[in-house]
């Protein structure tokens, strides 16, 4: 007998592999220069060369052994110092290195989270629109999974509607600022308020309510502030990774940090070791672990998902579309001309332009683009665009 819920999450494809696939296959057919693929998130600039160089460095200077070896399931002390010396100079907080637990990226990290914090009973809330792994980490992981409605047209957050939905089995909200699929960055004032709202009902509910910010795109950020969330709310849990900002998805490595301070600080800690020991892990990867020691001050260089953003952002709302101003990622979230998201998905289909429909992010009548593509690309798809919005 096979368990009928990992067969279904591994036997049916998500609509964005779909996509993606089909845009794969069109390409041999109509030519590779004649498929507007925005389906999937591949960071689209190398790593920074100091990270090459770094790897260079190690394997030249370090006894392989070392290099290979299993390290300690948190991870280097090297690599959990320069981290938290980098967020300390940063930001002017106080971290230390033992709050930090190294891991393979910010998907199994916050799979520990979720299971460090899974009591019977216990709901985790997130804000659409939101990461569609966010549903089945949290409930393999033994949460209630439930969606706060958007707050549209700017998604912020709707702040009525998510205090309504906190109530005594809340366990944690979970919050992805620079968002996928929005593009948009929280303020400070909206953390700020998120915050207070927590404190407010921790209060009321006699326990904690952790704040869980999934951080993968916190470096990309165009000319706004991203806040350092646990500055702003003590109980926060941080789910990091380099898989964007050093642009090393396949190499898989981020960290949990876990503020000593918060409620509960240690055992969260001991919670999430433990919870990341029950799924399997050992350690994040050693060479990559070496080289967060040595590049932990990196930041990507932007100017081309800059260019790339204004083109599209630019020239699609002169064409009348309409989107929140996508000020972080690599992301654009667009209103779907006529409402219905899928329709217009289908109809770009035709005209292999590749759009993912805003449903699997809890947000219908919406559609993602991912802009880490080519530039040339945006140019030659900014037509199949007007032809698109003018049949409507
Ligand atoms: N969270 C969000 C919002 C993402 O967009 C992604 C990947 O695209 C992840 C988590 C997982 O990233 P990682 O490669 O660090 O596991």
């Amino acid at each position: 007998m096979i368990n009928e819920k990992a067969y279904g999450l591994g036997a049916n494809r998500s609509c964005i592999r779909e996509l993606f696939e089909y845009g794969r296959s069109r390409a041999p057919i109509v030519g590779p220069e004649n498929v507007f693929d925005y389906s999937i998130g591949n960071p689209s600039i190398p790593s920074p060369p100091q990270v090459n160089q770094a790897i260079r460095d190690i394997l030249t200077d370090m006894d392989s052994l070392l290099v290979h070896g299993y390290t300690s399931a948190a991870g280097d002390l090297e690599a959990r110092t320069a981290i938290s010396d980098d967020l300390n100079a940063r930001y002017g907080v106080s971290t230390k290195p033992e709050e930090f637990f190294l891991g393979c990226g910010a998907a199994p990290e916050l799979v520990s989270v979720f299971r460090a914090l899974a009591v019977p009973g216990g709901e985790i809330l997130t804000i659409a629109p939101y990461f569609p792994e966010y549903k089945p980490f949290a409930e393999e992981a033994g949460l209630t999974f439930r969606v706060v409605p958007p707050d549209i047209p700017g998604f912020q957050i709707d702040f009525s509607r998510l205090e309504a939905m906190i109530t005594a089995r809340t366990q944690a909200v979970l919050i992805n600022t620079p968002n996928n699929p929005s593009g948009v960055v929280y303020t400070r004032e909206t953390l700020t308020a998120l915050g207070a709202l927590l404190e407010k009902k921790a209060a009321a509910y006699g326990h904690p309510i952790y704040l869980v910010s999934d951080e993968p795109y916190r470096e990309l950020a165009y000319g706004v502030e991203v806040p350092f969330v646990p500055a702003i709310y003590r109980d926060t849990i941080v789910c990091y990774s380099y898989s964007k900002s050093l642009s090393l998805p396949g190499e898989r490595i981020g960290y949990v940090y876990v503020p000593s301070g918060a409620a509960d600080g240690k055992a969260l800690y001991a919670a999430v070791a433990g919870a990341a020991r029950g799924a399997g892990h050992v350690c994040a990867p050693s060479l990559m672990q070496k080289v967060i020691a040595r590049c932990a001050r990196l930041r990507p260089d932007l100017e081309s998902y800059d260019r790339n953003r204004r083109a599209l952002y630019e020239g699609l709302t002169a064409m009348g579309y309409e989107m929140a101003k996508p000020d972080g990622a690599f992301y654009l979230f667009i209103k779907a001309p006529g409402g219905d998201a899928n329709a217009f998905s289908k109809k770009a289909k035709q005209k292999d332009l590749l759009l993912v429909p805003g449903d699997g992010f809890g947000c219908p009548g919406y559609f993602r683009i991912c802009y880490c593509v080519s530039y040339d690309m945006i140019q030659r798809s900014l037509p199949v665009f007007r032809a698109l919005i003018e049949e409507n």
